[in-house]
């Protein structure tokens, strides 16, 4: 995969300073060329191939972060057991056409003294918000870091996490930032499990029962088409996941957009759910197709 045109360079560069990253990307787009960033927290997967692939099918060069946010995660959150798996990353990225790895230690993203955050509302309110307070603050943090950072023309997420796209998409709005973001589909495993990095922590038997995710958001598209009011499907969505054992944060379906109640029946929509299998937290969504009916 190289690009719009093919670079000179074969090799990928491993990236760990801010300022030597923020160096190359100028000077990238200084002779013309079109940047794509693609921000993980690395133990990368098919997913997010994915987002790389895209990447480099629309850009020039690629720049793939890899940070494991501390600030993102909660205190009783998974920050310490987190897959870590740079070597494998690294190969998967240069495979998938990367021009650079960022890959930055977590004092050179946080100065010693570091004392600013950034706190988006709005989209960031419910769900995710409500269970992980914080999370957002610690996302909208590093992204706007990691934007200023590798100032690309574009950055592309996924749409597995989909408040998250709404919470980035309302800060580089509000900020001004420069850069557009490009939402990708969320990769599949065969039985409709999202691909996450948090798969990994799963059993057999937990893996077994973790299809009942996306089973209710397939069964919550089809009652959706069917004209079942909002309040049944949620609820049908909450009985499937309890019967396979899923200790359900939450099931709703709202606006897409917002994440609020549905106003009107034309009301773009998405069905959301965030469960527990064990020690496990996991999250999925689906969006719904426009219906007539109420
Ligand atoms: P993470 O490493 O979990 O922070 O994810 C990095 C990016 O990959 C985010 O934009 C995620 O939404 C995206 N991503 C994670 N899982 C998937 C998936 N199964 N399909 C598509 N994108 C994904």
């Amino acid at each position: 995969m190289a690009g719009r045109h093919a670079h000179a360079a074969t090799s990928m560069a491993i990236v760990t300073d801010p300022e030597a990253m923020r160096a190359e990307v100028l000077a990238a787009r200084a002779s013309g060329r079109r940047i794509g960033f693609v921000p993980t927290m690395g133990a990368l997967h098919a997913g997010h191939v994915s987002l790389v692939a895209r990447a480099a099918e629309a850009c020039d060069d690629v720049a793939v972060s890899i940070f494991v946010n501390p600030t993102q995660f909660g205190p009783s959150e998974d920050f310490a057991r987190y897959p870590r798996t740079l070597e494998a990353d690294v190969a998967a990225v240069e495979q998938g056409g990367a021009r650079w790895v960022f890959a930055p230690q977590a004092d050179a993203i946080y100065p010693p003294g570091w004392a600013t955050k950034i706190v988006v509302d709005g989209p960031a309110r419910r769900f995710e918000g409500e269970v992980r307070p914080g999370h957002f603050c610690g996302v909208a943090t590093v992204v706007c870091r990691l934007f200023l950072t590798v100032p690309a023309d574009v950055a592309y997420f996924g749409a597995k996490d989909w408040q998250q796209t709404l919470v980035v998409k309302r800060m580089v709005c509000d900020l001004g930032l420069p850069i557009e973001v490009v939402v990708c589909p969320t990769v599949r495993e065969p039985d409709g499990l999202a691909m996450s990095s948090r798969n990994a922590y799963l059993s057999a038997e937990d893996r077994g029962r973790a299809a009942a995710l996306f089973e209710s958001l397939t069964a919550a598209g089809r009652s959706w088409q069917a004209g079942e009011p909002v309040a049944a499907i949620e609820q049908q969505m909450r009985t499937h996941l309890t019967s396979r054992g899923i200790a359900v944060e939450y099931a709703a379906v709202v606006d897409r957009n917002s994440l609020e109640p549905l106003t009107t029946p034309q009301t773009p929509a998405i069905a959301i759910v965030a469960g527990r299998i064990g020690k496990t937290r996991l999250i999925d969504n689906h969006l719904l197709p426009s219906r007539s009916g109420g």
